[in-house]
């Protein structure tokens, strides 16, 4: 009777090089219980699940944070895009670079079976340039992540300072990125994307009075090319410090309200490039995301 309980508890799994391994299980993969298990019995920190109808997100699924599950979202499951694919061979370099072991577990075979190949062949994947927008989001708005920019979002205090500074440091970056040296990065979204302003708003929920976030926005390609610029397959980009922040900087928008408390503060020459924009109309954090994105793709010329 034991002997029987334990074969339901762990996923079989194939290992197909050092870092990288394959679960497999006769029925699909919702027991997080025994994705943990079958994770910790094979010492892995990471597992990719990709799922029907799941969103992009990394998360610890227990207390304890040695185990990461992310589960992936596909634009047209279950085939997995070449650009999908190069996203997770970023993964995996990534954590390999960190001695961390990866997982997959894929509910589809056809998803499973591209992979597989993709994985032995990983070369080709590596040169594969970003589409222009990434369909299927479940962070963006319209669900659709535009890619031409990535946008930096922190609250007015470090706005000051990053001002002050001329420069973004990694300190400036409030870190609640589950990936476990993101501490040391300052990590972008996509220029359209909702997530920064979701995690200031967290961090506020004590507080009645949350004020929308301030934009930093950039040319992925230019942060692309950046230096110690790292992919990890799951954030557009991250970098330790952005240094040269006048030549680099599209565009930085902040709430109107704030006028009075920072523009003594803004250095010259990034003057014409922050925008003071009312939103006492926006409802949402959508709104104010998308405000704030038009103003400065109409002033990107
Ligand atoms: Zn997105």
């Amino acid at each position: 009777m034991a002997d029987q309980n334990n074969i339901e508890e762990f996923f079989n799994v194939e290992w197909i090089s050092c870092d990288i391994c394959f679960l497999f299980g006769q029925d699909h993969f919702d027991d997080t219980k025994r994705i943990v298990a079958t994770a910790k019995k094979e010492e892995l920190s990471i597992i990719v699940v990709i799922k029907e109808g799941r969103r992009s997100v990394m998360f610890f699924p227990e207390e304890n944070n040695d185990i990461r599950l992310y589960t992936f979202s596909l634009s047209e499951y279950p085939h997995i895009n070449f650009w999908e694919i190069k996203q997770l061979l970023s993964l995996i370099s990534y954590e390999s670079k960190y001695g961390r072991k990866v997982g997959f577990a894929f509910d589809s075979p056809i998803t499973n079976a591209i992979f597989f190949e993709a994985v032995k062949k990983p070369g080709r994947f590596m040169r594969e340039i970003i589409p222009n927008r990434i369909n299927g989001c479940g962070d963006c708005n319209n669900k659709v992540c535009i890619t031409k920019y990535v946008c930096f979002t922190t609250n007015i205090e470090t706005t000051k300072n990053i001002f002050q500074n001329g420069m973004i440091k990694y300190t400036d970056c409030i870190s609640t990125d589950t990936i476990p040296e993101s501490s040391k990065f300052i990590f972008f979204k996509w220029g359209n994307c909702l997530i920064g302003d979701l995690l200031l708003s967290e961090l506020n929920n004590e507080d009645e009075d949350y004020n929308f976030g301030v934009h930093f926005y950039f040319k992925y390609k230019d942060l692309y090319n950046y230096s110690g610029a790292e992919f990890d397959g799951y954030n557009p980009v991250k970098i330790p410090e952005i240094s040269n922040l006048g030549e680099i900087l599209t565009a930085c928008v902040i709430p109107k309200k704030y006028y009075s408390k920072i523009f003594s503060c803004i250095p010259e020459n990034l003057q014409d490039i922050v925008y003071f924009i009312d939103d006492q109309d926006c409802q949402k954090i959508e709104d104010w995301v998308q405000i704030a994105y038009e103003t400065m793709v109409e002033n990107d010329i």
